[in-house]
């Protein structure tokens, strides 16, 4: 298998999307491959700063729906549907 072909499982492992038997194939293919080595490292830095950069720039909607749920059921919907009737 080619180089480039074992970056593909080791993009998946990354991913968290790889088969259990292919992630030691894999590991053992950085052992002796160096250029693949270093390119896992880098791919590994740019996965990393990609999920902190999620992890920081999403938005937390826990307090709007905790809010929420303690308002109770919204029953002015009905009200207006039943205005129109
Ligand atoms: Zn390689």
């Amino acid at each position: 298998m080619g180089c480039a072909r074992w970056r593909e499982l080791l993009s998946t492992q990354l991913d968290g999307e790889d088969a259990p038997g292919e992630r030691e194939a894999a590991q053992r293919h950085l052992t002796s491959c160096d250029t693949c080595r270093r390119w896992y490292d880098d791919a590994a830095a740019i996965t990393r700063r990609a999920r902190m950069t999620l992890v920081r720039d999403s938005v937390d909607v826990t307090e709007g729906v905790l809010a929420a749920l303690a308002a109770g059921p919204r029953r002015h919907r009905w009200w207006g549907l039943r205005a129109l009737r």
